[in-house]
C-alpha cells in the first residue's frame, strides 16, 4: 500500500459492483459498513461522507447512492452538501474561508488528545525506525461506524503508523469509543495497551485546578504519560520484530 492510499478517503469504489443487471454505477466514494444514515432510508448501502472540517475532523455519516450529494466531483451527506457548495463557490469568488467545526464532543477529544500524544508518538516511531521505514503521521479524525445491524457502536480514531515498502508496520491509535465516551484507549495494532480518563474529565467544572497551573499541568502529563508507557511497554517485546530486516526484495 503507498502513503498516498493509505491516507485519507482516497480509496474510490464505484457503487454497488456485483450485479451486472444494475444500471451503470454512479461513483460514489468510499463504501463503509452500516447502512444509510438518511432518516428513514433502510439501505444497507453506504459511501462516507467527504466533509472533514478544518481541524482534520472527518464527518461520520454516510449515504447511500439517493442520499448523497457530489459537489465538485465528491460526494457529502445531505447537510454538508450545501456548506460544501458554499465553500466552492466562496473558492471561486477568491474569498475562500476554512470548512466549519464539525460539533462533536467525543471526536473532539480524540484530538485534544492526539495533538497532546503527537510529539511522544512520533518520537518513538522515529526510534522504533528502521531503514526504509517512515513515519506516517495522518491529523485526520476518523469514524469507525458500526454495523447497526449488529447493535454495535461506532468510535473515532487519530492514527500515526510506521510504514515500509510492503505497507503498515506498525500503527499506533488513539480510540473513544461511542459507548465509553470518557475513556481514551491507546492501541498498537489491534492491541489496547493502555486506557485512561483525562483529568479534565474526572471532576466538576469547579474543582478543576486552573489551565496552566502547576497541578494542571502535572495531571495532564501523567494522564499522557500513562498512554505512552503502554506503547513502552508493549513495544519491549515487540522491537526486535519491528527492527530486523525485511525479506531480501
Ligand atoms: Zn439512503
Ligand atoms: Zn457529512
Amino acid at each position: 500500500m503507498s502513503e498516498s492510499q493509505s491516507q485519507g478517503r482516497t480509496r474510490w469504489r464505484v457503487g454497488g459492483g456485483r450485479s451486472k443487471a444494475r444500471p451503470a454505477p454512479v461513483e460514489t466514494g468510499q463504501v463503509v459498513a452500516g447502512g444509510c444514515d438518511h432518516p428513514g432510508c433502510e439501505s444497507p448501502e453506504a459511501f462516507g461522507c467527504a466533509y472533514r472540517d478544518r481541524r482534520g475532523i472527518e464527518c461520520h455519516r454516510a449515504g447511500c447512492a439517493a442520499h448523497l450529494r457530489r459537489v465538485e466531483g465528491r460526494p457529502y451527506c445531505l447537510r454538508h452538501a450545501s456548506v460544501a457548495e458554499v465553500l466552492a463557490l466562496a473558492a471561486q469568488r477568491g474569498t475562500a474561508f476554512m470548512p466549519p467545526d464539525l460539533d462533536n464532543r467525543i471526536a473532539t477529544l480524540v484530538l485534544t488528545v492526539g495533538r497532546g500524544l503527537d510529539a511522544g508518538v512520533v518520537e518513538r516511531l522515529e526510534r522504533m525506525r528502521g531503514t526504509h521505514q517512515h513515519v506516517i503521521n495522518d491529523q485526520a479524525i476518523r469514524y469507525n461506524r458500526a454495523d447497526r445491524v449488529r447493535g454495535g457502536q461506532g468510535s473515532w480514531d487519530r492514527s500515526w503508523a510506521l510504514a515500509g515498502s510492503t505497507g503498515h508496520v506498525v500503527r499506533i491509535t488513539v480510540r473513544v469509543e461511542e459507548s465509553h465516551p470518557e475513556e481514551v484507549q491507546m492501541l498498537v495494532g489491534r492491541t489496547v495497551v493502555a486506557m485512561a480518563v483525562p483529568p479534565w474529565m474526572h471532576r466538576g467544572a469547579d474543582s478543576r485546578p486552573a489551565p496552566g497551573s502547576p497541578q494542571d499541568v502535572s495531571e495532564r502529563t501523567a494522564f499522557y504519560e500513562a498512554l505512552l508507557n503502554g506503547v513502552d511497554r508493549h513495544h519491549q517485546g515487540l522491537r526486535a520484530e519491528i527492527l530486523s530486516p525485511g525479506p531480501p526484495a
